[in-house]
């Protein structure tokens, strides 16, 4: 049990820390939109947008669920190799929302953390409690990096520093993200607002598309940075790749566009409690409605077991989830789950 002023302490030195990021950093400027007002950024449906009053009332009312250190996983035997050509598409789960994507030549990497902690501090903060599945000096050379939005499990700095040393990847992100992005080292980062596209390769493009979630990384940032997900556009098929998102108007207008999906790569995690959770993140429930929106041949599930963000315990997402696809009927699709570290080819959608 942490002594209570020295937890008072800490608190106070992590938010100092956080507000001295955050003055430092200059946000966004750009035209105004249909989600942008020339100073903060908005969901689809944004009078669903929780309240601080709500922040305040989950706060006072948690109840966290059990969490246990498995640091102790052992790593896969089997190195990614350095690159899968045509259309063969080779998925490994590094854990949490870090996948590493191959295919038609190019190694894509989506929201890399290899860190300790969730956090500005490594004193406190949301703690890594499963080791990440490939060693990041096992990676292949990347050529892409997909950041989905600045929260501190999904930008992480020291990561990204690390990647910018080792590789020549250029960095896709959302609006507001590219200042942060190549203060840490990154020489090529592209950002996109919802809906524009850019060529990675002659036969690879990405899209960035709409999610239902938020953005900050300090006391006074909520908001100024836009949120997304990736489609990922081959000759072999599509993917998706979630970001943080709550089920919102977006799956349907995903599915319109890209849908038959080769593969989406959808959140399970830190649903609870879902009366304040739901709108920015998906539950297992939701996750398994939006892989049959959207016409995903397999889906996978990511954001859970990692790092403690929510109340549900490390086991309760893949328990509900599991309960749900016992029950319901995916006609002829599929919904994985990949252990630490586990790598798969996907098939073709059909
Ligand atoms: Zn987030
Ligand atoms: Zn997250």
């Amino acid at each position: 049990m942490q002594h209570r002023p020295l937890s008072i302490f800490i608190c106070c030195a992590a938010l100092g820390v956080a507000l001295g990021c955050i003055v430092m950093h200059k946000h966004y400027s750009g035209p105004m939109t249909d989600h942008f007002d020339g100073t903060r950024f908005y969901n689809q449906d944004r009078l669903s947008e929780p309240s601080f009053k709500n922040f305040l009332a989950w706060l006072i009312t948690r109840k966290p669920g059990v969490w246990l250190e498995q640091n102790h996983m052992p790593l896969p035997a089997e190195k990614p190799p350095a690159c899968v050509e045509g259309t063969r598409l080779r998925v490994t789960f590094v854990n949490h929302a870090t996948f590493l994507i191959q295919t038609e030549g190019v190694n894509l990497l989506t929201d890399p953390i290899w860190s300790q902690r969730a956090s500005p501090v490594w004193f406190a903060g949301p703690r890594r409690m499963r080791r990440p599945g490939i060693m990041p000096e096992d990676l292949p050379p990347i050529d892409v990096i997909m950041i989905s939005h600045n929260h501190y499990d999904h930008l992480d700095a020291p990561t990204l520093k690390r990647l910018a040393c080792n590789h020549n990847a250029m960095v896709i992100t959302t609006l507001g993200n590219a200042q942060l992005i190549k203060k840490q080292g990154v020489a090529r980062v592209v950002e996109l607002d919802w809906w524009e596209e850019v060529a990675v390769s002659d036969t690879v493009s990405i899209v960035c598309v709409p999610a239902q979630h938020f953005s900050g990384r300090g006391l006074f940032d909520h908001y100024k940075t836009l949120w997304g997900g990736f489609v990922i556009q081959t000759k072999g098929g599509t993917v998706y790749f979630a970001g943080d998102t709550g089920y919102g108007p977006h799956i349907e207008q995903i599915a319109e566009r890209f849908r038959p999906l080769r593969l989406a790569l959808l959140p399970i995690g830190a649903f609870v409690p879902e009366w304040f959770m739901s709108f920015a993140h998906m539950s297992p429930a939701d996750a398994v409605q939006a892989h049959l929106a959207l016409g995903a041949q397999t889906s996978i599930g990511m954001h859970y077991g990692t790092f403690p963000l929510a109340d549900d315990g490390q086991e309760d997402p893949v328990r509900a989830l599991c309960e749900i696809l016992s029950k319901t009927d995916l006609y002829g699709t599929e919904f994985w789950l990949l252990k630490n570290g586990e790598a798969r080819d996907v098939p073709m959608a059909e």
